[in-house]
């Protein structure tokens, strides 16, 4: 099913738990605003390739709009439309005072050189520039970006605006941005898991661990498990797939992807069909790379208890209905993935007061944050008697659904 499809699914069934008026869920599934831009630059070679890029900017009913930009080249209009869609909901879940917005570029980053990325990225902020704002649409990394491309954005938008580190966030620690914001997607999802596991008596110190995907969420994640005391028995990403029932050393695979580009070749480990990473033998499974990846195919076959979506709708619903007949607890992206988009928020007010925080305090926060956000899911979950993923997208469906109409429509 495509991403659009499956979360507007997923919003429906919530807004019908909560009996929204059929004319509120309609204004809150249109974006508020769509921005398609032909982005064309000079390749090294002298040669032009021209882009597409998009932003999306889904809702700001409870403040500034928020989310990463993309580069991937699957990236297309339906499926930011989707992520922006789950930053809306996902803010509100986090309890974050931000909309939700997603922006992206169809291209391939790594045929791409750096002058030809920072090109890309300055051309792109030239189209979007009149669009974004510190108060307005706030952007940050995903997949294919980091704080270098933030930091090209930041830099061109000032030439616009005036200096503004707080048009972006997830930018380099140089330029204002965040001490812990690197790891804060990873250390979310160590503290979401802990949460999950605490409530069926569980720590992450007795659980076995697949992780799919090992860029910036996934590494960070399996480092801080490894340091927890939790045994990553598999990890994948594009270079492969490798795997150790007696637990991967984390550290060494760290060194390892560092020198070779990938986990692939890790002499510690079997390698592993990347296709069947997913349905390997363990306690619980942390997508965190790409969208769609569990689905109608593959569901039936996974054998771990608990899932933990790292990844940005990793799990089809069709999966969904298989993984909750099967007794299998997903924990829902728009909660468990919220740490990077928390300190995010937190980097803005940095960004505003014009004060640094240290990362005790940051790291702090977030633990703060990501446990009182867990309690809500939970009590939404007892209110309309639902899994987990209702339970999010009720709770933050029904916060933007209460700023809407505490706003009104009064021309
Ligand atoms: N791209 C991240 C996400 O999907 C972070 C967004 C942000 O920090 O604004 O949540």
């Amino acid at each position: 099913m495509n991403a659009l499809a499956a979360t507007s699914r997923n919003f429906k069934r919530a807004a019908r738990l909560l009996a929204l008026d059929s004319k509120l869920e309609r204004s809150l599934l249109i974006p508020f605003r769509e921005i398609k831009v032909e982005c064309t630059i000079p390749k090294d070679d002298g040669t032009l390739a021209s882009y597409v890029g998009f932003r999306v900017q889904h809702d700001n009913a409870r403040g500034p709009m928020k989310g990463g930009i993309r580069y991937h080249p699957e990236v297309d209009p339906d499926e930011v439309n989707a992520l922006a869609q789950l930053m809306t909901w996902k803010t509100a879940v986090a309890n974050i005072p931000y909309g939700g917005a997603k922006g992206g570029i169809g291209c391939d980053p790594r045929s791409l050189s750096i002058s030809e990325l920072e090109r890309l990225t300055r051309v792109f902020t030239q189209k979007i520039h009149d669009l974004i704002g510190v108060h307005i649409d706030v952007p940050a990394p995903d997949m294919g970006t980091n704080p270098q491309t933030m930091a090209w954005i930041l830099d061109e938008y000032s030439k616009f605006h005036g200096y503004s580190p707080a048009i972006v966030t997830g930018k380099p620690v140089d330029l204002g941005g965040s001490l812990g914001r690197d790891a804060a997607t990873g250390r979310g999802v160590l503290f979401a898991t802990e949460a999950l596991l605490a409530e069926y008596g569980k720590s992450i110190s007795d659980q076995r661990f697949v992780i799919q995907g090992f860029g910036n969420v996934g590494s960070w994640a399996a480092e801080l498990i490894h340091e927890m005391g939790g045994k990553i028995v598999a990890v994948s990403d594009i270079s492969g797939a490798i795997k150790n029932s007696k637990g991967l050393d984390i550290p060494a695979l760290m060194k390892h992807t560092k020198t070779n580009g990938g986990v692939k070749g890790f002499e510690a480990a079997d390698s592993v069909d990347p296709k069947t990473l997913l349905l390997e033998d363990c306690d619980v499974l942390i997508p965190a790379a790409l969208g769609g990846v569990l689905n109608r195919e593959n569901a039936s076959e996974v054998k771990a208890k608990f899932i933990i979506e790292a990844a940005n709708h990793p799990t089809d619903p069709e999966a969904d209905e298989i993984l909750y007949k099967k007794g299998v607890i997903v924990l829902p992206d728009i909660y468990a993935n919220s740490g990077g988009v928390t300190v995010s928020y937190f980097e803005w007010v940095q960004n505003i007061q014009g004060f640094m925080w240290d990362e005790e305090k940051v790291n702090a926060e977030l633990k703060k944050y990501m446990t009182s956000s867990f309690q809500h899911l939970k009590e939404m979950c007892k209110t309309h008697d639902c899994d987990l993923r209702m339970g999010a997208f009720t709770l933050g469906v029904n916060r933007v659904a209460r700023a809407t109409l505490l706003r009104g429509w009064e021309a």
